[in-house]
């Protein structure tokens, strides 16, 4: 089959003729039809794992995966081949206090010894790829392939976030950065029953912040976020998920009383927290990592019934090069995806 390979950190990916993978008793092999293309596969190319202990070259990365089963191990009875799916790619010990409360993507043991699709096992950038079994959550006929993909990173991200901040209807979400996390965090808060507000400082993307369901775009001059926030009256959750972090220590002058800023992208920094403030205003600051396996299958659900959709590039896999390089210049409109 065809993949696109990692060889070791630093190096472009390269297109390899490799054999089909096996499946074990309790593992499931999937015919990729769709396979996204996030940052985190930026940040595992550039060798940043190794920083964690992991050196998982050479590896065909991506973690955004939706197909078809194409075999079922001995040991699986609760799908068949030809179910469209999508992977849950964070594999948790399914024992620990995490794990039993349904929230796998804290599972003591993932984070320690990190057992992920795509980061350390062969991930989608493939035809074929093989995975524990528990890890399939079904795709709604409504969605296709490409569409469904991005949901298993980018999508469930903010959705946890705002679920895990405790967003109410009604309530006011503001998403800071619309990208491949905030187009998705827009159209998410706004199926939750939201007033949404979108913060970029992108004039060209204004227009489509609102087609996606935002009903007020800031700023509307400069880059004084925080402080245009607080005077259209605050938010109650603040998603952050951009790499800018001045502008993120900037945005919690626009928290409500008993607000939320949610912190959902990579990036490095220290927010200046003056615990008076913090006090009297009850406001929290979390962070948020990808979401759990029901959760999941809660946004696609949400997805159907909402019409919530990523906005798409797709490309074959010969061009995955050529992607990441789009994705790192911040050239990608909203999500990319690869149709191996
Ligand atoms: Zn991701
Ligand atoms: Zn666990």
């Amino acid at each position: 089959m065809k993949a696109a390979v990692q060889e070791c950190a630093q190096a472009p990916l390269v297109l390899q003729d490799v054999p089909v993978p096996g499946v074990g008793p309790r593992e499931v092999r999937v015919r990729v039809r769709a396979c996204g293309v996030c940052h985190t596969d930026l940040h595992l190319g550039e060798g940043l794992f190794k920083t964690f202990g992991y050196d998982p070259f050479p590896l065909v990365p991506g973690h955004e995966i939706a197909g078809v089963v194409d075999e079922v191990g001995s040991d699986v009875t609760h799908v068949r081949c030809g179910d469209p799916v999508v992977v849950y790619w964070w594999h948790s010990c399914g024992r620990c206090r995490c794990c039993l409360a349904g929230e796998e993507e804290s599972c003591l043991e993932g984070l320690s010894r990190m057992n992920a699709t795509g980061l350390t096992r062969h991930g989608g950038y493939a035809e074929f790829v093989s995975v524990p079994a528990e890890s399939l959550v079904p795709l709604p006929a409504e969605i296709e392939f490409a569409e469904a993909a991005p949901f298993s990173c980018a999508g469930l991200t903010v959705y946890a976030g705002l679920r895990n901040a405790g967003l109410r209807p009604g309530q006011r979400a503001a998403i800071l950065g619309i990208g491949g996390l905030g187009h998705f965090g827009l159209q998410i808060a706004r199926a939750m029953g939201a007033e949404v507000i979108a913060l970029t400082s992108s004039e060209a993307k204004r227009e489509i912040a609102r087609r996606l369901g935002a009903h007020h775009v800031l700023p509307a001059a400069g880059r004084e976020f925080g402080k245009q926030l607080r005077e259209l009256g605050g938010a109650d959750v603040v998603v952050s998920t951009t790499m800018d972090f001045q502008a993120i220590r900037d945005v919690l002058d626009g928290l409500r009383p008993q607000g939320t800023l949610v912190l959902a992208s990579l990036t490095a920094g220290r927010l200046p927290i003056d615990p008076r403030t913090m006090i009297l205003a009850q406001q929290r600051v979390m962070g948020t990592f990808l979401g759990s396996r029901s959760q999941l299958g809660e946004l696609l659900k949400l997805a159907v019934l909402h019409g919530i959709r990523p906005v798409l590039e797709k490309y074959p896999l010969e061009r995955v090069n050529e992607v990441q390089q789009r994705l790192r210049q911040n050239k990608v409109q909203f999500r990319a995806v690869l149709e191996p």
